[in-house]
């Protein structure tokens, strides 16, 4: 299994990367809204300070004025400046158009800053009796270095909060991002990647934990029936195979046999079960080579049932059948196991007999010859059928090449035998039969006993 792609990135860092982004924003806009708080509040404080010293100095300085004491309205004016609130006083006349003292910083005509209140303006009276008179015009000023150096401390203290706020909040989710989000889903990639096909998704118990009812939990549980589903498909796959393999295998058995059945009939005569022509003829050129190979003799006997038409005639094809069959069974039972005998067509039959001499072989065709004429066949009607042979032979000689050779010479015999008077066998050119049953040949054909 091809191992999957190394991730670019951690979903859990992408996804609080961006939520950051917009959060950082929001953070310092509210930092920023806080601070712009503190100053204001700092400049009302200030201005609100400036209202009490008018009151703590108003009286003696109007004194001073009235009684144009200058040292100690100067004395007055510079103590003023020492406190901190105070940068400069300023004391016009009570039209307030020309300056009578200036002490410490004043800000230029052009640059003074107004609707901050930072100037504090208010007249200086003189009162005696019921009089109020009007005797000038005094301002303290003060700057907005002031506001930010009394502010300085809680600024910092919010710029630092909101800084540290920030940064535990990132570090948090961060850190629970990574569990609930990045090592689940790095170990669920690991696991599947590893994993032998097909089987249910196995994470740590810490992973199922952080995962339990998240979209994380349903994606291994949709997983896990998925390959519940694919096991049953695949089981169900494996089961019409077998029965598929199972089949094919009958199928083939099958074939195999009704092969073996029709290559039986094909070398088997149905009637008498003996091997027919072709089989014959197959097996005689193997017996024929090994007899040319090893020089050891093979003689072939050819047997015609004598008068068959006749029994076909009288008795009918089934009694004719019936006696085809017995003689088959007599050829049977009167040869070795090495010996080949088929039927060869019709009525005639042949035996070919490894190893054995002229004399065994005309023995052997004369042990079949009585055996088939000694005994009878009981046809339907209750008549006894007795049936008899005439035989050829023919022995492998040394000018033969081919069956047909063979076949020649037997066949030649075998006619020779028929014009003997049937039921005899000839085994040579010299025209006798070695059995001549003159009787026998006359009653082929005829129920025994005639
Ligand atoms: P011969 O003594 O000269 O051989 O006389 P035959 O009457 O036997 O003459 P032949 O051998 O030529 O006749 C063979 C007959 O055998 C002809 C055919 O009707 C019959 N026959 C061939 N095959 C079968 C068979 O399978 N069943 C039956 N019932 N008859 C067959
Ligand atoms: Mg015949």
């Amino acid at each position: 299994m091809s191992k999957p792609p190394e991730p670019r990135d951690s979903i859990s860092h992408r996804y609080f990367r961006r939520v950051f982004r917009w959060f950082i924003g929001f953070a310092v806009l509210l930092t920023m809204v806080l601070v712009a708080e503190t100053l204001w509040q700092g400049r009302d404080k200030l201005q609100t300070e400036l209202t009490v010293y008018q009151r703590s100095f108003e009286r003696s300085i109007a004194a001073a004025l009235w009684a144009l004491d200058w040292d100690k309205l100067n004395s007055i004016a510079v103590g003023m400046v020492e406190i901190p609130a105070i940068r400069g006083v300023r004391i016009l006349d009570p039209g307030g158009s020309s300056e009578i003292l200036r002490i410490g910083a004043l800000p230029d005509p052009g640059a003074e800053i107004r609707g901050y209140g930072l100037t504090h303006r208010f007249d200086l009276i003189h009162e005696e009796g019921f009089v109020r008179e009007r005797i000038g015009v005094i301002e303290l000023h003060s700057s907005f270095d002031q506001v930010f150096e009394r502010s300085q401390r809680q600024i910092s203290l919010i710029l630092l909060l909101g800084l540290l706020k920030t940064l535990v909040l990132w570090w948090i989710f961060l850190t629970v991002g990574r569990r609930l989000i990045a090592k689940p889903l790095t170990e669920m990639v690991e696991v599947l990647a590893d994993a032998e096909p097909l089987r249910p998704m196995r994470l740590s118990d810490a992973t199922r934990k952080a995962i339990d009812g998240t979209e994380l939990g349903a994606l291994q549980v949709a997983y896990d029936r998925l390959i519940e589903r694919v096991q049953t498909a695949q089981k169900a796959l494996e089961d019409v195979n077998c029965s598929l393999e199972e089949r094919v295998r009958e199928r083939t058995l099958e074939l195999e046999r009704a092969n073996d059945k029709l290559e039986q009939l094909a070398h088997t005569d149905p009637l008498t079960g003996l091997p027919n022509r072709r089989q014959f003829i197959a097996a005689a050129q193997t017996l024929i080579a090994l007899s040319r190979r090893s020089g050891r003799p093979l003689v072939l006997i050819v047997c015609d049932i004598d008068a068959f038409k006749r029994v076909n005639d009288v008795h009918g094809h089934t009694v004719g059948d019936q006696a085809i069959c017995y003689v088959a069974d007599c050829l049977r039972r009167a040869v070795r196991e090495i010996d080949v005998v088929a039927r060869f067509g019709g009525d005639e039959f042949v035996l070919l007999l490894p190893d054995v001499s002229a004399a065994e072989a005309l023995a052997a065709a004369e042990r079949v010859r009585q055996l088939v004429s000694g005994s009878w066949i009981s046809c339907p009607n209750g008549e006894r059928l007795r049936v008899t042979l005439s035989l050829g032979i023919a022995e492998w000689a040394t000018g033969d090449v081919r069956l047909e050779d063979l076949f020649l010479r037997a066949d030649e015999r075998l006619y020779r035998a028929k014009a003997a008077g049937r039921n005899c066998t000839i085994a040579d050119d010299t025209n006798a039969p070695s059995t001549g049953d003159p009787k026998a040949v006359r009653s082929a054909g005829q129920p025994a006993g005639h």
